[in-house]
Order: C-alpha cells, then structure tokens, then sequence
C-alpha cells in the first residue's frame, strides 16, 4: 500500500544534517568542486559535526550541492552512488530483525506522506541494493527489542507479537482511534503475564485469546468520549512542543535570542494558556502543502482553549494514511528497540500510538488558523510530514523524562484517551 519516488522538493536537503565518514569526505572534497559548478566557493563543502563530519550548508539552510531544480550536483556531475550514503538511503530507513534486516520509511519526506510515485513493491532490487550498502558485512542479529524493560523477548516471540499488533490494525469495519485503543488495551494486560506464560507454547492462544477480547471491548466506533485529565492534556502538549521543534543550522546559527525563544514556546505549551506558539512550516512542508505557516502570514492566532473544542472531518481518507503510517512504522520496527532509543516493545508502540492524537492535534491546528472548521486530509499529511521528522531522531523524545512520561500517561490510561479525544 506503500508509493515512493523522489520528487526533488529539496526538503531532506534542507532539513538534515548529513553525517558522513571520512571516506566520503575524503571522496567528496577530490571532486574538485568550482565557482562553474555552483557550489559556494566562499565556504568548505564539508564541516566538523560534534567529532565527525557533514555537509555543509548555504546561509539559507540548503546543502551546498542543491542546485536550484531541486538536485544534488554531486549526483548529477558524478552520478548516484558518490553521493554520501545518508543522501542515498533517505528516506528508507533500515533496522534489524532478527538474521535480516526490515525497512522502513521517513514520513517527513512530503512524497512518502502523499503516497506519490512507484509501488514499493516494484522497487524491490533498488532498496536491496541500498540495503546492501548500509547493513555491514559483518551483520550478526542483535538482542531483540525487549517486550518490557524488565522482560526480554527472542526474535520469533517479538515477531508474533508484532504481527498480532499489525493484524489489530487493520481492521477496517471500526475507525483507526478504535482499532489503535484495541491494540492499546491488549498490551496493557500482556504487559501484566508472568515471563514463564510469553516463553511457553501457551503465547500464540494467549495472543489470539487478548485480540478477541479487545474486539468484544470495542465491538464498533460507539465509543463513549471522555476528555483527558488535565495532567495528561499537560504531558500531551509537552510532547507536541517537542515534536514541533525544527533544529536545522538555520537555527542553530540564530543563537541565544532564538534558544530563549524555544525556552517560551515549551513554557506555554506547558501552561496551555493563551495562544498555541507557532514556529514556521519545515521548507518541504511549505513547498508541498503551499499552506500559511507563520504568524506573519495569513494564520490567525489560536488559543489553547480553541484547540479542545470539537472539529469536524474523520473521513476514510485520513483513516487510511494513519493506517499506512503505522503499517510501515509496524513492519519497519520503527518504533521500539534499535530504531527508537532502545525502548521496549511496549512502550514503544505507546510512543507511535501518541503519534496518532499528536498529529490531529497539529493538523487541527492549521485548520483553526485558516479559519476552517473541517480537517482535510492535506492538513494531516502536512502534520504527519512537520511531526514525523522528530519520531525516532529528536535527542528529546528519547530522553528519561520522555520515557518516563510514556509510563505515566499509560498507567493513567490516557494514551486511549488522548487518541479517542482528538480522533474528531
Ligand atoms: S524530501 Fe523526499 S521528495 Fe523531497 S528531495 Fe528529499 S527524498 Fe525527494
């Protein structure tokens, strides 16, 4: 269900760092580069990053190499595979499981968010050769995400467990939030077998046995709605201000004014009072969604209190993106272990499930500020592009409070609250 190709938006050019090895900047610094070739002669093409190295950037955020159609020159003048492996992969994300490896994909890259391009299906030998260059000859299968931080699982238990969570999923007769809060609700109680029960023959009818109670739980979408407490709704925009936050060496550069900044921002989002801060749009949101994204712009301010009132618009659309964002995210195992700061299975597919209200939070909130009452499919995948980026990568959400908050929201059963709040 999955379409990708590149469409040279530039945004990944824009919005990343590019690590590379001393090879490739060894590789990239003999190419010789010129005035004639575009590439700003008044800078290094590559830069210290903490005790590596990077690519470089223009004054205005973009990689020296982007030229203005949206393209790498070092692609262009030399070809795909002198480009620095990080540019190559992007936006395949490769993580281990078990003796091989899965993948999956970056929704902050706009053309993944909208599906656009060939079936990934029909790129199969392209991302097996970049699956080659990534995962190290030497690959030996690593410890599996824990099931808890307390009990360690093997590969063929996580990987039932996994495909129980996906089949939860995609169930189609109920909307995403009642399918996410089945899934939820079953983890809570595995959460609670004895570690003897998850390594015995007895884990497959348990398995099937917590997926049908969840659906006797939540038999339809008739789910009674019931506002999140107020710590919860705390914790919750304390985890959107984090999500929101879009370092790039354009800010890095803007030093002590724009840190104080951030510093108010993540103080009111905290406090809920007044206006929701806004900072502006990453550039390949902008470029793709052309929707207002600063203050200064045609969006109006929006209070706090505005974002809890109900808005309209769940349709099958915006159902069906949300299913795909976690059937990759799901089968890529891009959500707990290696590829999510090391966390549990557990808590790491309560961390994606906030994704879900996180991101109809903010898609909501381009809808208040245009002064629209309807949520589009667009303003979702406009979030899910803007949130996506940090999921996994920001330093922040995988810090001990950031677990520790994850925790606290799940044993105040809130994470289905959250998600059933703002699924309309
Ligand atoms: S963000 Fe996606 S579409 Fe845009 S240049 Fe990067 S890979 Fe291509």
């Amino acid at each position: 269900m999955q379409n990708w190709s590149c469409h040279s938006c530039g945004g990944c050019c824009r919005e990343h760092e590019i690590g590379i090895t001393d090879d490739e900047k060894k590789r990239i610094e003999n190419l010789q580069w010129e005035a004639a070739d575009g590439v700003p002669t008044d800078r290094p093409v590559v830069v210290r990053l903490g005790s590596g190295w990077r690519l470089n950037h223009r004054d205005d955020g973009a990689c020296v190499f982007l030229n203005s159609d949206g393209r790498c020159r070092i692609h262009a003048k030399f070809g795909e595979l002198t480009k620095p492996l990080a540019c190559l992969a992007y936006p395949y994300a490769i993580h281990p499981a078990g003796k091989s490896v899965t993948t999956s994909l970056r929704f902050s890259c706009p053309s993944v968010v909208q599906n656009l391009g060939l079936p990934l299906t029909q790129q199969r030998s392209e991302i097996e050769a970049i699956v080659r260059r990534v995962v190290p000859k030497d690959y030996t299968q690593p410890e599996a995400p824990h099931l808890t931080t307390r009990i360690p699982l093997s590969w063929p238990i996580f990987m039932q467990i996994q495909a129980y969570i996906e089949r939860g999923l995609a169930d189609a007769h109920v909307s995403f939030a009642v399918r996410l809060i089945r899934v939820l609700s079953w983890l809570d109680l595995l959460e609670k077998v004895e570690i003897e029960i998850l390594q015995s023959d007895a884990l497959g009818s348990l398995l099937a046995a917590l997926h049908e109670a969840s659906l006797r739980a939540y038999p339809d979408n008739s789910m009674p709605v019931v506002r999140p407490g107020r710590m919860a709704r705390l914790m919750f925009r304390q985890l959107i201000a984090q999500l929101l936050r879009h370092d790039t060496s354009v800010t890095a550069q803007k030093g002590l004014a724009a840190r104080m900044q951030l510093l108010a921002h993540g103080l009111r989002f905290t406090l809920g009072v007044g206006a929701v801060p806004t900072s502006p749009d990453p550039p390949s949101v902008q470029t793709a969604f052309g929707l207002p994204g600063t203050e200064n712009q045609s969006g109006r301010s929006v209070s706090f209190t505005a974002m809890e009132a109900p808005a309209e618009g769940r349709t099958t659309e915006i159902d069906l993106l949300m299913t795909r964002y976690f059937q990759v995210k799901v089968q890529g195992i891009h959500f707990c272990g290696r590829a999510y700061y090391d966390m549990p299975l557990i808590d790491g597919f309560r961390a994606l499930a906030l994704m879900y209200p996180a991101t109809l939070w903010v898609a909501r909130l381009r809808v208040v500020r245009e002064g629209r009452n309807q949520i589009l499919l667009r303003d979702v995948q406009a979030a899910l592009a803007t949130l996506d980026h940090n999921f996994g990568y920001s330093p922040a959400l995988g810090l001990r409070s950031s677990r520790q908050r994850i925790s606290q929201l799940a044993a105040m059963q809130q994470i289905s609250a959250l998600c059933n709040w703002y699924s309309v």
